[in-house]
Parts: structure tokens; C-alpha cells; sequence
């Protein structure tokens, strides 16, 4: 098959396996069209008449496409997504089939699904879990060898209305920010009736690919996702010149069927390219509406592997499968469309349009030094920390980079209109035109952990293999707080007579004050930021124990009550569960360790030692001062190997988590060691040159 596609293909096919509002128009009467409309466009609430129609057009369609089966599909707390199939068929009284599919059936599901995690939100004798339908998501049809399948996105939660999925949150935390985008639009006398803001988010992948029958031997890729041994090359990323460089054949046919597929789902992949470490990739998509951009980025994740496998590859998507080399992140593109449908991130072109701009970057300002904590136990995982924990990454504190320019603006409006500036102007809100601040610069600070990047946040403490759900919870639920302080704050000075231009000016200086230790612009990877950071008393969470525990606390409690984002219990019970994610993870990582190490390489180096040993005692007569050191120094590592072997079987049976980290540190160590001494073609292990560098 010819595996270029002309422009005139890609249009047609693009979206083919959607059911989006251009499909529906075609298959819906004009009223219940437009019904939907407002549902999906303005979020308002769907209307129930129009289920049985909608349903029936949705059936129409995916049968049309092959599809014998529709699913719920929904997002738990397991971080994967999850599906459970129906078909259509439906015994029509004479001994054959007719296809039927019901509004009550698109609406709502029962797929009971009592094994995932609810952190004991959900006794057995209430088991049951709920699917909703969320239309601002549209369904799509996912193609196997032998059929296809009616995917509809919803919302998953129990019979007592709490949420049990990263959907619901998300779309509160949406509904909560969009409110207070409209207060804000107020404020600035533009149009918000009939109209609604809205978070944006692009998120860039980043991904690993290896053959297929490498990854076969590897217990632990397997198992875990991550190599638990083997050691880096001579020659990784040092030369750079991996990052950005020519795409291997073998690579690029996978990423062009990849694109392919992610068009036919409506997914607007745009850029590809090699990532710094060899063997590693990124993917973007053009930036969408959140709550769409998240279903989106978890579609990505699964075609990305299901792709790859047809390529006779597997696609890592772990954030640390190679010590030794970069972890993988998601970059997660943050900014706001405003009711005008402009982007609010981005300075205006007149001063009323900077003046909200400069408010919005104090909103988020106050939002991230309010809650680091929050933000960064959003990324807590115990995959992510092998990034956020080491110096490639992000660290894990959470700081914003605002670019020279930004940061001049700001550090005006912390010395207010009174003050005389060193410039020649100082900055007056409303009544000054910004500079034009430079978008994409290629200068901009790669290191920091949140930085705005033109017309949009960058969060690059995400993990690859993570949703973007909890982060992007995290962060409309705060700026949404900062944004209702902001215009509690102003509308009480302008009913007391105060000008907008000076009720704003005073509550940005404020914020300003308060809360500037947060922002920073040089280097964060060095030494002297982290002990600056310490001085200036910003949290440093390294691990995800440390990360999660500001989720119980009074403070993060109270804020998500207020804007209805989450319960009490249901806080609670993502943090137990999360949590329980983390001690699971490393107790199956610990056992996989002691496996390989005394299964696959004991005997390996065993068989090596008695071969060096039987050498020595046929081959008299000459010198054998080096083969005795060798036997010496193999023998020596072996112990070293049964003694960290020993180490952790105890902290396996134990509960401290730190112990099972540096246990299998330990044993990690002899073993790569012995990597280096044992015969290339004895190690039972294909090793890290062979997995990174041949495809
Ligand atoms: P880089 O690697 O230089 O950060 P990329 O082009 O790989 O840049 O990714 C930038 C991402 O930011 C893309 O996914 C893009 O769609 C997204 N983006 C651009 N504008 C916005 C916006 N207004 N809101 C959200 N995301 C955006
Ligand atoms: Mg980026």
C-alpha cells in the first residue's frame, strides 16, 4: 500500500471515525441539532427529548462504519481508560436480530465495575458505578482487525453521586473557572451572555520505542514499564545528536500511520520529532478545549501503543524506562479562551485588553504560590519522581518563569503608579500599551517548572505516562480562586467609587508583594536555586509520600469544597488511593527485582565464576595474576549482588517504602556492575545499546 496520502485524502479522512457536530448535522433533525449545540457549545444542560434521537442517529452512523458494539467509556481513577462493550443486537421476536441502541442507553450506563479503585468511597452492598454521557466529548469508533466499536465518553461515578473517575472533577473545575472568566469579562465590559470562557490545553508526549523482541525479554519493561537494570552506554545522548535529527526509516513509517490514525479520530496531531535521548520521540496536537484536549491526549496514549505494536515496536510510555538517560514528560499547554472567543493569555492590542492580560498573569501568580503544593502532588507518581527527584527534569519545586519582559511589567505593578520607576514610564494599568513580548523565544527557559511561554502556561512536571486530568483540575480550580479574590476584591473598591484602573492596580501590587517569591527566571537545576527556593520557603516535595499529603489537609479540603470541585470524601479517597497506587507499584517493582537477580543473573554469573574457576585450575604452569583477579573481581561483585539480594527480600516483607527504593538501588548496582565483567553474549538480558540504538 502506497503510505502517502495526497492533502485531498487527509481532509476526507480526517475525523472519519467521529461522531462531531459536522457528522450530526447530517444525521439529526435541525431542532435536535441545535439543542446539542448549545449543549456542547455553552455547556448547557443536555436535554432529555432529544436522547432517543440522538441515539438513534449515533447507532445509524457507527454501523454504518462496522461498528457491532458500543461501550461507555470512561476514565477511573486507575489512570488508564476504561471500557465494557454491548452490542446492538436485539432479538426481534423471530428467531433474528435487530440493531437498537436507546437514549436511556446513551445517557446512562451501569457497568457496575466494582473492582476499581474508590478508596472506600464504595461499600459492596452499594457497588454499583454509574456512567453519564458527556456530549461535549464526541464519540468515536475504535477499529480492531475484525470489527469496530461505538466509544462514547462519560463520566463515571457511584451510586451515591460521587465521583469514582478524573472526568468529573475535571468538567467541575472547568464549569468553575468558566464562571469566573465571565465575572472577570464583567468587569472589563466584555460580552459574556450566551457566551463562555474556557481553559485550552495542548499537550506535547513524549514517548520511547523499542523492537518488540527486545522488550519480550525484559521481565521487567514487562512487569513495570521501566528498566530495573542495565547499564548506559558509552555513548547515549551526550552527542546531542539525537534530539531534533533525521527520523530513522523504520521510525517514520510508524509515525506517519500514527498520524494517520490519529486524524481518522479527529485528533489534530501537528509535530513530530526525536527527543533528546535516543530512542525517544515527542508528538503534539494543536491545542483544544481541555475537557476534549485530556479525552484526546488518552486516545493518543493508546494509538500511540497500539500503532507501534503493528510496527513491531513497543512504545514506552513510563517517565524513567532508562536510567541514565532522559525521562519522559507530557508538557501540558495551558491558557484561557475568554467568552470573546480571544485568547486571554496573550497581550492585547489595546490597553483595557493588557490591563485583563496583566490581572490574569497575577491571578495565576497568586494561584501557583497559594498551592505549589497542590500542583505538584497533581504529578506525584512513583514513576514521575525518578524525573521531578533528579536534575533533568523539572525539580519538584514549583516555580514560574516569566521571561525578561513579563517580569518587568511585574516588578511596575509591584512598585504601583505612585512609585517613579528607573524606566522612564511607570506601567499604568488601562492606560498603557504593552510591548509586544516575545512569543516562542528560542531562549526561553527550558528548566522551569511552569513557564509562560507567549500566550499559554507550560506545567512540564506532568508525567508521560499520567493523565492530564489531575494537573489541569488542580490548576483551573486555582486560578478560578485567584480570579474570584481578584474581582471580590475590585467590585468592593468600585461599589465604594473607586475607578477600575485603581481598585486593579492596588489588588495586582498586593499580589504582587505576596506573592513574587514564586516566580523565578534563571537556572532551576543548580544548587543555589534549591537553596534559595528553601530561603524563600517554597515547598520542595520529593517524593510522591511527601506530594500526596497536602491533599488532606484543611486547606486544600476547604478550597475544593468551596467551588463544589471535590468532596471531602471524594479528596480523601484519591489520596488513599493514590497512595496505595504508589506502595503497589514499588512492592511489584521489588519483586520483579529479586526475580531477575536470582533467576536470570545468579545463575548467569554463577556459570561465569565456575568457568573463570575451572580455567584457572587446568591452565597451570603459566602467570595468572590477571585471571585470579578476575575470578576475584566477579566473585566479590556476585556476593555484593547476594548480599543487596538478601537486603531487599527483607524490605519487601517490611513497609517502608524508602527502604525498597534504595534496596533495589543496591541491587541494581552489583548487577550493572556484573554487566560489565560477564561474557556480552551469556547476560540473559537484552542490554540498554541494543534496546536505544537498534531499530
Ligand atoms: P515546544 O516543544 O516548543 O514547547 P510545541 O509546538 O511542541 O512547542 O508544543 C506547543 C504546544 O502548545 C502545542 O500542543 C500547541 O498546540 C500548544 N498551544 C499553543 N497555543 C495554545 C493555547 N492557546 N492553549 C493551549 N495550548 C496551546
Ligand atoms: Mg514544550
Amino acid at each position: 500500500m502506497d503510505t502517502r496520502i495526497s492533502e485531498c485524502e487527509t481532509v476526507k479522512t480526517y475525523g472519519e471515525n467521529v461522531f462531531s457536530l459536522k457528522t450530526m448535522k447530517n444525521y439529526l433533525s435541525d431542532s435536535a441539532y441545535q439543542s446539542l449545540l448549545l449543549t456542547v457549545r455553552l455547556g448547557m444542560t443536555l436535554d432529555p427529548a432529544i436522547a432517543d434521537e440522538v441515539a438513534e442517529a449515533m447507532k445509524i452512523w457507527a454501523v454504518s462504519k462496522g461498528a457491532t458494539h458500543f461501550t461507555h467509556w470512561f476514565q477511573p481513577l486507575t489512570g488508564a481508560t476504561a471500557e465494557k462493550h454491548d452490542s446492538f443486537i436485539c432479538p426481534d421476536g423471530e428467531d433474528g436480530v435487530v440493531m437498537r441502541f436507546s437514549g436511556s442507553e446513551l445517557i446512562k450506563g451501569e457497568p457496575d465495575a466494582s473492582s476499581f479503585p474508590s478508596g472506600g468511597l464504595r461499600a459492596t452492598f452499594e457497588a454499583r458505578g454509574y456512567t453519564a454521557w458527556d456530549p461535549t466529548s464526541p464519540a468515536f469508533i475504535k477499529e480492531s482487525d475484525n470489527g469496530a466499536t461505538l466509544c462514547i465518553p462519560t463520566a463515571f461515578y457511584s451510586y451515591t453521586g460521587v465521583a469514582l473517575d478524573k472526568k468529573t472533577p475535571l468538567l467541575r473545575s472547568i464549569d468553575v473557572l468558566s464562571k469566573q472568566l465571565s465575572r472577570l469579562g464583567d468587569l472589563f465590559g466584555i460580552k459574556t451572555k450566551d457566551r463562555r470562557g474556557y481553559p485550552t490545553l495542548g499537550a506535547e508526549q513524549e514517548y520511547f520505542l523499542i523492537d518488540k523482541g527486545f522488550y519480550e525479554l525484559r521481565l521487567d519493561l514487562i512487569q513495570t514499564g521501566r528498566t530495573l537494570f542495565g547499564k548506559a552506554p558509552a555513548k547515549h545522548q551526550q552527542m546531542e545528536d539525537h534530539y531534533f535529527g533525521a527520523i530513522k526509516p523504520r521510525v517514520i513509517n510508524f509515525m506517519e500511520d500514527l498520524d494517520k490514525e490519529l486524524w481518522r479520530l479527529g485528533i489534530p496531531a501537528k509535530t513530530r520529532h526525536n527527543e533528546v535521548s535516543p530512542a525517544q520521540f515527542e508528538i503534539a496536537p494543536v491545542f483544544e478545549e481541555l475537557n476534549l484536549a485530556v479525552d484526546h491526549n488518552m486516545m493518543m496514549m493508546e494509538t500511540i501503543k497500539t500503532v507501534a505494536n503493528a510496527h513491531g515496536f513497543v512504545a514506552l510510555l513510563h517517565e524513567k524506562p532508562f536510567a541514565g538517560v532522559n525521562g519522559s514528560g507530557k508538557h501540558n499547554n495551558w491558557s484561557i479562551c475568554g467568552p470573546d472567543g480571544k485568547n486571554w493569555l496573550s497581550p492585547g492590542d489595546d490597553p483595557h485588553e493588557n490591563a485583563k492580560f496583566l490581572t490574569l498573569i497575577c491571578a495565576l501568580i497568586k494561584a501557583v504560590d497559594t498551592h505549589a503544593e497542590l500542583l505538584r502532588g497533581a504529578v506525584a507518581s512513583a514513576g514521575n519522581d525518578h524525573r521531578l527527584g533528579a536534575n533533568e527534569a523539572p525539580p519538584a519545586i514549583i516555580s514560574i518563569f516569566l521571561g525578561e519582559q513579563l517580569q518587568d511589567l511585574i516588578d511596575q505593578i509591584e512598585k504601583g503608579k505612585a512609585q517613579t520607576s528607573k524606566k522612564a514610564e511607570t506601567l499604568q494599568l488601562g492606560v498603557t500599551s504593552l510591548p509586544t513580548l516575545p512569543k516562542d523565544t528560542t531562549d526561553r527557559n527550558r528548566t522551569s517548572p511552569f513557564a509562560f511561554t507567549g500566550n499559554k502556561f507550560e506545567f512540564r512536571a506532568v508525567g508521560s505516562n499520567q493523565s492530564c486530568a489531575g494537573p489541569n483540575v488542580i490548576l483551573n480550580t486555582i486560578v478560578a480562586e485567584s480570579i474570584d479574590c481578584i474581582c471580590t476584591e475590585v467590585e468592593t473598591a468600585m461599589d465604594k467609587g473607586k475607578k477600575l484602573n485603581i481598585a486593579l492596580e492596588e489588588v495586582l501590587q498586593k499580589i504582587v508583594k505576596k506573592h513574587k517569591r514564586v516566580l523565578f527566571n534563571g537556572d532551576n537545576y543548580t544548587e543555589s536555586w534549591h537553596k534559595e527556593a528553601a530561603r524563600r520557603g517554597l515547598p520542595n516535595l520529593k517524593t510522591t509520600p511527601d506530594a500526596l499529603a497536602p491533599m488532606k489537609t484543611d486547606k486544600a479540603l476547604k478550597l475544593f469544597a468551596k467551588y463544589g470541585v471535590f468532596t471531602k470524601e471524594e479528596l480523601l479517597s484519591r489520596y488513599e488511593i493514590y497512595t496505595e497506587q504508589y506502595e503497589k507499584i514499588l512492592e511489584i517493582e521489588a519483586e520483579v527485582s529479586l526475580t531477575i537477580a536470582k533467576t536470570m543473573i545468579t545463575p548467569v554469573a554463577l556459570e561465569y565464576q565456575s568457568s573463570i574457576a575451572d580455567t584457572i585450575s587446568i591452565v597451570k604452569g603459566f602467570s595468572q595474576t590477571g585471571t585470579k583477579e578476575l575470578l576475584k573481581g566477579v566473585s566479590s561483585e556476585i556476593e555484593n549482588m547476594l548480599k543487596a539480594i538478601k537486603e531487599l527480600e527483607k524490605a519487601v516483607q517490611g513497609k517502608s517504602e524508602s527502604k525498597k527504593i534504595v534496596g533495589m538501588k543496591n541491587l541494581r548496582k552489583a548487577v550493572d556492575t556484573l554487566e560489565t565483567l560477564i561474557p556480552a553474549d551469556m547476560w540473559p538480558l537484552p542490554s540498554y545499546t541494543e534496546m536505544l540504538f537498534m531499530m
